[in-house]
């Protein structure tokens, strides 16, 4: 990735920030800001093993799928990720979805939705003035492994993208940072973040299950109208640990198969 793509990735990251009124030092609450620009988010615990996210364009919807199964600190990411993927690679008239297994690809586009991710979570001027003020402006080479969990609590991300980040930044040299992943494995992140009575828990799984209300409202007009029979909208409804009983506006009624929540996550395998 050359300088000038760098720079205007970072400055799609700051518009988005903006535009979603980003104004503490990290991104408070993702999923519900990425709803509130108009991304569809869907989160559900698909298992630890499984692949990481998806970014999708589906009948002019744009999708975001992460996996509530990884701790909440690489949850963010992936959406942060796949936001990346949604703003600078996918588009109505050409590539419409992005499945991410594993965030380690080298190819082009990764770099890039990693890059994206690193600026929306970690601004440079936020981690300055992070620094700063609330590390009253200690020198980089006394930065301990209590400072980081602050910086990871601060910005909502995990102890890794944390020292990767700051050593993007120039925050750190390899030494240290040497130093700073030793004393991770003396006390995990966990145990940090307890010190300081982190308020989220981002080194634990949420197993979130979270579909957006429309999606729901769709299933169920689509039964309401025939469209497909009790046991599609069963299987939707399963899928936030809902049952039919549940929506008791509804009468039984057979219709014809349609596509529904179930064959669009299916279909994502
Ligand atoms: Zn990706």
């Amino acid at each position: 990735m050359n300088k000038n793509r760098q720079l205007a990735i970072e400055k799609i990251a700051n518009n988005v920030r903006a535009e979603c009124k980003a104004a503490d030092y990290g991104f408070y609450n993702i999923f519900e800001a990425t709803e509130k620009i108009g991304y569809r988010v869907v989160r559900y615990p698909i298992g630890s093993d499984a692949f990481l996210g998806f970014a999708l364009i589906k009948d002019a919807e744009r999708i975001i799928f992460s996996n509530s199964s990884l701790i909440l600190s690489r949850e963010i990411f992936t959406v942060a990720h796949e936001l990346g993927h949604q703003k600078l690679h996918l588009s109505e008239q050409g590539l419409t979805i992005i499945k991410d297994n594993d965030f380690d690809d080298r190819d082009e586009y990764e770099v890039e939705a990693n890059y994206f991710a690193a600026c929306l979570l970690m601004p440079r001027e936020q981690v300055d003035k992070f620094i700063r003020h609330e590390l009253k402006d200690k020198s980089i080479a006394k930065l301990s492994g209590m400072d980081i969990a602050r910086i990871q609590t601060a910005f909502y991300v995990s102890y890794d993208m944390a020292l990767i980040r700051l050593k993007a930044l120039g925050k750190l040299d390899n030494t240290h940072l040497d130093w700073l992943k030793l004393e991770k494995l003396e006390n995990t992140a966990t145990r940090l973040l307890s010190a300081i009575n982190a308020n989220i828990d981002l080194c634990r799984s949420t197993e979130a299950k979270k579909v957006p209300a429309e999606y729901l409202e769709w299933v169920i007009s689509n039964y309401n109208e025939k469209l497909i029979p009790i046991k599609s909208l069963e299987t939707a409804l399963k899928y936030v640990d809902l049952e039919v009983a549940d929506i008791e506006f509804l009468t039984e009624v057979e219709g014809a198969e349609d596509e529904s929540f179930d064959d669009l996550l299916r279909r994502m395998d």
